[in-house]
């Protein structure tokens, strides 16, 4: 058990308007807290930085947000310092919803507990944590990339992008990123191997994207949204795959972008998967058998907005695309009867 009883602590003073700045944090000292009956107490070895505190701290994250002078939530890694509980012993290592603090107090139920494999203990919060989690993920249960594909990501050089451009090369994919500037670029051709890496601050993102990805993109993995999200779609093959992973280049902004809010397609843990209908035609005869008889009883009903003589035909056109149709839009023709 620790014999410190001060800690420093960051609190949140206000929620940020834009990008977040210092003065929306304030540092403050506080008493060490004491655990209760089966709680642990955890001294902090890292903290986590996280783009989803941005949206977490504006109320968009599907949590309550903290309010001005609560401690500012986030992951740690944490050493146990005082504990009854033989599962973690202290001075064992473990994650937590601990917050920017030094100290914090936490049930067993809510830790994962980190086991020494001989890497650094902070990987535990990146390659081996939740980022490296999510690549995995990502990649595995939702794009399932083959062998000669091309694997396009967003933050590249970042903690999730890395993993997934190194999972994606190692089942053989040729592997595009896209980052903020030549240096990170860099980062991700020399260090991580990627194939090519864009500049999203290119002013024809969509132009290099094509030129960078001549086949076109089986799988995108965004952790971007916004325009990047846009330049990426223009260049999916057939069949693609796109993991709506994060959307960092809105979380700044106060207002949501034109177009679809995108945003709860990623809560719902939903798929978007495109349809043309020609690609079915030869399921014709099938829908017809199932779905005429249907039609013929009365349990299928339908409507249609019929109008005579070709001349009614622009300002039928003209009317469905105000709304005004009421049923299958249809213009009879004198020689139809
Ligand atoms: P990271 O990539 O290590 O760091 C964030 C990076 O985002 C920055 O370095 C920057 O990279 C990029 N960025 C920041 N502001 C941007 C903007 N306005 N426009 C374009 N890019 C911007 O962070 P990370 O932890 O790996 O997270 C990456 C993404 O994954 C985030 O969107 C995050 O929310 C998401 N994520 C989702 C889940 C999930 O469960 N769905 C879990 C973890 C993370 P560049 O300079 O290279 O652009």
């Amino acid at each position: 058990m620790t014999t410190t009883t001060q800690q420093r602590i960051v609190r949140v003073v206000r929620r940020p308007q834009g990008a977040p700045r210092a003065g929306d944090f304030e540092l403050a000292e506080v008493s060490v807290p004491a655990p209760g009956a089966g709680e642990l107490l955890l001294q902090h070895l890292y903290l986590s930085i996280d783009p989803y505190l941005r949206p977490l701290l504006a109320g968009r994250y599907g949590v309550p947000p903290p309010s001005p002078g609560d401690r500012v939530p986030g992951f740690v890694l944490a050493r146990v310092v005082g504990s009854d509980d033989p599962r973690f012993p202290e001075g064992c290592h473990v994650v937590a919803d601990g917050g920017w603090a030094e100290f914090s107090v936490a049930r067993p139920e809510a830790l994962r507990r980190v086991h020494d494999d001989g890497l650094p203990l902070s990987t535990a919060l990146g390659v081996l944590g939740i980022p490296g989690l999510t690549a995995w993920a990502g990649l595995r249960r939702i794009a399932r990339p083959r062998a000669g594909e091309t694997v396009l990501v967003s933050t590249a050089a970042g903690a999730v992008g890395s993993v997934v451009g190194q999972l994606a090369a190692r089942a053989g994919c040729r592997v595009v990123g896209i980052a903020g500037g030549p240096a990170k670029c860099r980062i991700a051709t020399d260090v991580f191997g990627f194939d090519a890496c864009i500049d999203h601050r290119d002013p024809d993102l969509a132009g290099a994207l094509r030129a960078a990805c001549p086949e076109g993109v089986d799988v995108y993995f965004d952790n971007v949204g916004a325009h990047v999200l846009e330049a990426a779609l223009g260049c999916l093959r057939r069949g693609a795959r796109v993991v709506l992973c994060g959307m960092i280049g809105q979380y700044n902004d106060a207002e949501p972008p034109p177009g679809p809010r995108l945003g709860p397609v990623v809560a719902a843990r939903a798929r978007l998967q495109g349809l043309v209908v020609f690609d079915h035609l030869h399921r014709f005869d099938r829908f017809r058998r199932e779905v005429a008889p249907l039609v013929r009883s009365g349990a299928l009903r339908y409507r249609e907005d019929v109008v005579a003589g070709i001349e009614q035909a622009p300002a039928a056109f003209a009317a469905l695309m105000r709304g005004e149709n009421r049923g299958k839009s249809l213009v009879r023709l004198a020689a139809a009867g």
